[in-house]
Formats: C-alpha cells, structure tokens, sequence
C-alpha cells in the first residue's frame, strides 16, 4: 500500500473520533472506558520518540521510535499529522494505522494533543467528531499530573504551562466534556459518542 497516497475517508466510509485535552486533563481515562463500551472503536496508536514509561509496551501504547527514524518517515510521507509536542519529543500518527483501523471496519479513535486534534479535524472535516476534555482548573491539573507521578516536576510545570494554552483552544471542537466527576465525564462521553455513530450527532 503507498502510504503518500491518503485514502478518501469518504468513500470508505472511514470516521474517526478525536479526544483531546491538556496532559493530565483525563482524556486517556476517558477513552479506556468508550473502548470497553463500544467496540466499533479501535485505537490509533501513535509513533513517538521519547523513550517507554515503565509498563509501556511497544506496538500497544506507542509505537516507539529514536528521532532519526522519526523524522525519516516523516520526510518519506507516511505521517497523517505529526508534532514536536515537547523539545526532542515527536509524537504522530502512521497513514498505515488509519488504513489498518479503516480495513478493520472499525471507527479510528484517537487520543491527541491539542494542536494534533485541530489538525486532524481540519484533515477530515465531514467524517470526525472532536471532544475536547476540559479539567475543572489548572490547579486541579496539576494534582493529576503529580498524583499520575508519571513525570519529573519539572516536566509536571511544563505541562501545565502549555495546558493554559491549549483549554483557549476548547471552542474550536465540536464539543467540550468537563471531566470534573470522572464517572459523569466518562458517561456523557459516551452517550454522546454513541449518538454521533448513530448519525445523531
Ligand atoms: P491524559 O491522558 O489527559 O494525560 P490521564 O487519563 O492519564 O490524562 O489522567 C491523568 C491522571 O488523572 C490519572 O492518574 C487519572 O487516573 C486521573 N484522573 C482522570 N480523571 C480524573 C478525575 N475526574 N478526577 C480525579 N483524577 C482523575
Ligand atoms: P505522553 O508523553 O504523556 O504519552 O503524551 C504527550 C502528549 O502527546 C499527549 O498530549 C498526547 O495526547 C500527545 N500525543 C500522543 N500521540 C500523538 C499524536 O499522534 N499526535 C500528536 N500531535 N500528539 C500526540
């Protein structure tokens, strides 16, 4: 398959579905729980640079790449959409991940920055629906982050520096979820994932 030739989303009947949020804002949370729910989703699992968190598995969570090797295929074509999300960290989706999920017959379901969702959303303005998840403040983002315990405190403030960033960019989505109550999030989330595959959205 010539991965520089994107494939008309239209015409296969391929539909995506983006959750996007600050880091920490509980978008991965959130699409665990429509992943077990509703299984016309698959997950599109990016390329990235940095190396694996303790746990990660290659092919599963990302596939992991050195920046080389990034930035090669990036030249060759073969990403959708791909960013430098933070300094010497490449994150992007494969062209062969959405044709895999599209051949499945399944819904491409992603979990992007905020910058990537916009960008996927302009790509595919018809066949995605974009959710942005909101945290209910910055303060309370920073918790996560610290109670996730996943990055240095010195990455945790990056974050949140950009996280200010990016809530400004919530209004460009086709919807907002507050993930304040995780239990509440997760069930708007998914009654309104539900009705957009039923067209009702
Ligand atoms: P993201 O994928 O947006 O970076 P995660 O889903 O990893 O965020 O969530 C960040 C952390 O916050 C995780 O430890 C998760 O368990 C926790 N979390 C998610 N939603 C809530 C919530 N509503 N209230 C409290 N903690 C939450
Ligand atoms: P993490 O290092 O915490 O796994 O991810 C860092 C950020 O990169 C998150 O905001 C995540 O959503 C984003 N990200 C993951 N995959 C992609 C992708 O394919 N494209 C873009 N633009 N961002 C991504």
């Amino acid at each position: 398959m010539n991965q520089n030739i994107p494939i008309d989303s239209t015409a296969t009947n391929g539909r995506l579905i983006i959750f996007s949020a600050p880091s920490g804002a509980g978008k991965t949370t959130i699409m665990r729980h429509l992943l077990q729910h509703l299984p016309q989703l698959e997950f599109s699992v990016s390329a990235c640079s940095r190396p694996p968190r303790p746990g990660e598995v290659d092919g599963r969570d990302y596939h992991f790449m050195s920046e080389p090797d990034f930035r090669a295929r990036a030249e060759r074509g073969e990403f959708v959409e791909w960013e430098e999300v933070y300094p010497g960290h490449l994150y992007g989706t494969l062209w062969s991940e959405l044709h895999r999920i599209w051949a499945n017959g399944h819904v491409v379901a992603f979990d992007v920055d905020v910058k990537g969702g916009l960008n996927l959303k302009r790509k595919f303005p018809s066949s995605a629906l974009a959710v942005f998840i909101m945290p209910p403040s910055v303060e309370a983002l920073r918790q996560r982050l610290l109670a996730r315990n996943t990055e240095t405190l010195e990455k945790v403030e990056m974050r949140v520096r950009r996280a200010e960033l990016e809530m400004a960019q919530a209004p460009s989505f086709d919807t907002i979820v507050l993930n304040d109550v995780l239990e509440e999030a997760q069930g708007q989330a998914l009654s309104l994932v539900s009705e957009w595959l039923l067209g009702g959205l």
